[in-house]
Order: C-alpha cells, then structure tokens, then sequence
C-alpha cells in the first residue's frame, strides 16, 4: 500500500469583488471608483490552490451556488489541479466578498457574504469521510461553521492523519479544539484574540506560543508578517525570518500561501521546521504579485527561492 499523500482541506469560497475610489463612500452617496477586480477567494479555497500550486495533491471540501461566482471557483480548482469535492446548490448564492478599497490610504471595508458556504455542516464532513481516513493531512478554518470544523478535524485525528488548524478570522474557540489539533497556526491577531495579550514583542509570541501549546495543540506555528514565523513545541522553539522575492505588492492572502505551502511540505514528509520554511518561500513570492489565489506560486518558483 502507497503512503499517504492527500491533503483534505475543508473551508469556504467567496468571489472577491473589489472596487477602488479616492475614499469610501458615505451613506447614500454614489461615487465613482477607478478600479475594479474579480477574483476567486476565501481562505479555505486559496489554502487549497495554494497547496495544489506547490506540488500537493488535494482535496477540496466546500459548497458554492449554482451562478457564475460558483463556475468561477471550480474553473479556478481544474487550473490549479484540486480535486473539488464542492456541492453546487440552487436557490442560494456563491460566497461573494464585496470589498471597498480606499486608493489613497490603501483602508478597506469589508462584507463578506457566505451564502452557500455558511450551510457548510457536520453532513459535508460525513459525506467526505472516506477521503479524510484516507488522508495524510486535513487542514481547516474558521470562516465556515464551528462545528464542521470540530467534526473534520476529530474525524481526521482518530484516523491518524495530521490536522492543521488555523483559527481565522479572529474569535474565541473552545477549549477541546486544541487537543485536535497537531499544527495550530494563527496570525498576530488571531493568537493575541486567543490569549488575551497582544503580541508584539519576541517575548509575547514565546509566552503565546507556550500558552496554546499548553492548551493542548501538539505545536504552535504564529505567523509575523514581513517578520516571518515562529514555531514552538515541547522540544523546539524558533523564530523563522521570511525570505524576500522582490518588491511587495499585495500581502492579502500571504496567510493562504504560507498554509497552502506548509501543508505541502508536511504532506512530503518534511520535517516541520523545513515546512515552515516552505510556507515562508511561498508566501514571499505570492505578496510580489497582486490579488490571492492568481498570486500563488509554483512548485519551482518556491524550489528556486529555496536555492
Ligand atoms: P493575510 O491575512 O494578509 O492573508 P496573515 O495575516 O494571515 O495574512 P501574515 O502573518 O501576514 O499572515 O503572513 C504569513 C506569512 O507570509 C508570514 O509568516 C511570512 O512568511 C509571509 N509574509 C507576509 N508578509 C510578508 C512580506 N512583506 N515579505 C515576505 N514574506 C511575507
């Protein structure tokens, strides 16, 4: 019998509809913008293309509409070879972010709506079960529903496969989550919502990184922007800087890249440190080149980065 090798991830798709004007507008008002992109996005969805891009092979767990946002996505997942375990339902939406950008200041706001992807359930967890026993890696989010995410990782766990968690956005989890969890990988936000404590200097990302670890996640990756990641677990503690390719442009979704990277590398069998490098290769060249899942490089492109 092969090892395993699949990467399952479970998480949403939302079409990314950003529209750019010198500000935002006020309420009522129409202004003209001076820009305007389409995208596929959603965390889960770009972890997967992400994941897939660098040479993994996956699985991808969700659910769209049955409109054009929803072909978008599964054109997105044939171009990028994952496999799209994806349920096309009628009479609701696809995901669909709509996304003011401020070009002057670079703000933004935000409205997400999850339209089919909030009906994810426990059932697309049930229905997908053979795939998850079967896989060597299961990867989850927060933007779909709580307890999907709790089912896919038990479901994975008891089945030996290594679960990878990233609590995002931001909001509290119960504690029994931490136990199901080999890799917890929050950003700055996330893990200071997750410990109480903001989390700026090296000495309040060690003390994030034992608090979670004490909470029973098997390890802690924090990811630090431009300042790279940490890594900690009962034997190991390190600080990786992040690696540069070229001028930054975008850093939206270098949160995806680095995830979709590291579950890759974790799915080869490479040790974690070595993955966490990985996930820091292909976040650096994904934050050169504008918008999400267009911006996540190839196996090569992170292989000649790595040198
Ligand atoms: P986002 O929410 O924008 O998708 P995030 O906040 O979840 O991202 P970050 O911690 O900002 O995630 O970045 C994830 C990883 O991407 C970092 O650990 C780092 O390796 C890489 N990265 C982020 N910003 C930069 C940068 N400016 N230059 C190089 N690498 C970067």
């Amino acid at each position: 019998m092969s090892e395993k090798s699949g990467i399952v991830i479970l998480g949403i798709f939302a079409a990314d509809t950003a529209y750019k004007a010198k500000r935002l507008p006020h309420i009522a008002e129409t202004l003209m913008g001076s820009g305007f992109t389409l995208g596929p996005g959603g965390k889960g969805s770009n972890q997967a293309i992400a994941a897939a891009k660098a040479g993994g092979k996956v699985t991808f767990i969700s659910r769209v509409g049955n409109d054009p946002f929803g072909e978008m996505a599964l054109a997105a997942y044939a171009a990028a070879g994952v496999k799209a375990n994806v349920m096309k339902m009628d009479g609701v939406s696809s995901g669909a972010a709509f996304i003011f950008v401020d070009e002057v200041t670079g703000d933004n706001a935000i409205i997400v709506a999850p339209g089919a992807a909030g009906l994810i359930g426990i059932e697309d967890v049930d229905a997908n079960r053979a795939e998850i026993e079967s896989a060597a890696i299961f990867m989850t989010q927060l933007e779909q529903p709580l307890e999907a995410a709790i089912h896919g990782l038990s479901m994975a766990k008891r089945a030996g496969a290594t679960t990878i968690f990233n609590p995002a956005p931001a909001r509290a989890i119960p504690d029994n989550i931490y136990g199901l969890c080999d890799f917890i990988v929050p950003n700055e936000v996330e893990a200071a919502e997750l410990v109480g404590h903001a989390i700026a200097t090296d000495e309040e990302v060690r003390a994030a990184g034992r608090t979670l670890l004490d909470r029973g996640a098997g390890a802690v990756i924090i990811t630090l922007g431009a300042r790279g990641a940490f890594y900690h677990t009962a034997g190991q503690s390190e600080f990786v800087p992040a690696f540069s390719a070229g001028d930054v442009v975008d850093t939206t979704g270098a949160g995806d890249a680095f995830l979709g990277g590291f579950a890759t590398a974790i799915s080869e069998g490479q040790e974690p440190i070595e993955a966490l490098r990985f996930g820091c290769a292909t976040a650096a060249i994904a934050v050169t080149r504008p918008g999400t899942a267009p911006a996540m490089p190839s196996r090569a492109e992170i292989s000649a980065l790595l040198g």
